[in-house]
């Protein structure tokens, strides 16, 4: 039997649009490589009422139920009595509650007050959950025929007491639907051929398939149950990174792989940015051990900046504009002479949304972007790119592009 889940988010400012929720994504990903099935994820605001509803609805509909948020001390923290009310059970102190406060309190050197005292009632017959992260215990409660799991909004408290409370009673009770899953993440190819080659995969080695599109990144995960699930599933990637190649990130994220890529070639990056303003040189050091291949970079953004920072030449940018094949080869070039790293990268663009404009008067859409290269002993390469996109998705289409061809070069 399927052992099915539905999510409750709790929390005012998911429902007003001020925070978006991440702990729902997290835990219905992990619910499902358990193998339970989620049935939905609601938001639902700080009302005692309206929670103590969904939570009776979730009951019916799903065996377990996983709600976020609203165990606090303040007084918008309502998931307690609104979980008594839909259980039909008081609240009473519980000294194991009480428990799991005080300690989470003397972690911090600090002693209960009424408010926290009161995070220690809980619903009569529940069973209290310990946080090893932080101050408000968890609860786990019979409703109806379903199991109801109450957990902190905080993210890592969330996550923390995932691992130690459901994991091991979900793991027993859904195993055996849990999926073989694989995946693999693509840079430079679209969507659409990334879905038509793990398509294709997936459907001749009897798997099913996710492709996910990540700010010009791909992702295709492939998942399979029942007989030899794990041998279809690692069939499945093989062929596909097979018939993907280059496109394939590996390791994944793309910023990982450039610096795994520029490790092997003992390259050393250098970056000057002018549309991205150093999203390039920022995802480069996201990246543990950057240090060893990133020299540093620029973020070129005027053109005397370019000129006096990059040495490239002011009658240049007067003749062909700083969005120009030219400009961002000697963007290029000049960062990789003043760094001395192997391999520098040059980022110019329009940003948007209003068009660029040539010195002749050409207008240059927004969201065009070009690309220097510029290797020691190699002729300097450019890309044009575009996406018509939002300014600060376009930036971060460009970034990827600029990654790309880093990564690409250093492979090759
Ligand atoms: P606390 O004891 O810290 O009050 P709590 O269980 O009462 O925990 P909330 O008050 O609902 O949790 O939220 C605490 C913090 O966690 C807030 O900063 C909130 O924005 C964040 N948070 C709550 N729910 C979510 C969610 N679904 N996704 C991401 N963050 C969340
Ligand atoms: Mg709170």
């Amino acid at each position: 039997v399927t052992v099915s889940a539905a999510l409750l988010l709790v929390g005012q400012e998911l429902v007003e649009g001020r925070a978006v929720d991440t702990n729902g994504p997290w835990l219905a990903r992990r619910l499902t490589e358990l193998g339970v099935r989620v049935k939905g994820l609601r938001s639902l605001p700080d009302e005692e009422t309206a929670i103590a509803a969904a939570i009776r609805q979730a009951a019916a509909e799903a065996d377990q139920v996983v709600v976020s948020g609203g165990l606090g001390p303040t007084g918008d923290d309502l998931t307690r009595p609104a979980l008594a009310l839909a259980a039909g059970r008081p609240l009473a102190e519980d000294p194991r509650a009480a428990a799991v406060v005080v300690a989470g309190l003397a972690r911090h050197g600090r002693s209960a007050d009424a408010a926290r005292r009161d995070q220690a009632r809980v619903p009569e017959g529940a069973e209290v959950l310990d946080n090893p992260a932080g101050t408000a215990p968890g609860i786990r409660l019979a409703v109806g025929g379903a199991t109801v799991w109450a957990l902190p909004g905080v993210s890592r408290e969330l996550r923390a007491m995932f691992d130690r409370h459901l994991v091991p009673s979900l793991a027993t009770l859904a195993g055996p639907d849990a999926p073989a899953t694989a995946g693999l993440w693509t840079a430079g190819v679209g969507e659409p051929d990334v879905a038509e080659v793990a398509e294709a995969c997936a459907g001749e080695a009897g798997c099913q398939v996710g492709v996910y599109a990540h700010e010009g990144e791909v992702e295709a995960r492939f998942a399979a149950r029942g007989a030899g699930a794990t041998e279809r599933v690692a069939d499945c990637l093989r062929a596909a990174r097979t018939r993907l190649g280059e496109a394939v990130v590996d390791p994944a994220p793309l910023e990982a792989a450039v610096v795994a890529a520029l490790r092997v070639r003992g390259w050393t990056l250098a970056t000057a940015e002018s549309m991205t303003g150093g999203l390039v040189a920022r995802r480069v050091v996201s990246v543990e051990g950057a240090s060893e291949v990133f020299a540093g970079g620029w973020v070129a953004y005027s053109e005397a900046f370019k000129s006096r920072e990059l040495g490239v030449a002011a009658d240049l940018l007067a003749r062909v504009g700083a969005v120009s094949p030219e400009v961002a080869a000697a963007m290029a070039e000049g960062a990789r002479a003043r760094s001395g790293a192997s391999v520098a990268v040059a980022v110019t663009g329009v940003a948007g949304p209003g068009p660029g404009r040539r010195p002749d008067g050409e207008s240059i859409p927004a969201g065009t972007w070009w690309l220097g290269l510029a290797r020691a002993g190699a002729p300097t390469e450019t890309r044009r790119g575009q996406a018509t996109l939002a300014r600060v998705a376009a930036q971060h289409r460009a970034a990827v592009a600029a990654l790309d061809l880093v990564r690409r070069s250093a492979r090759r």
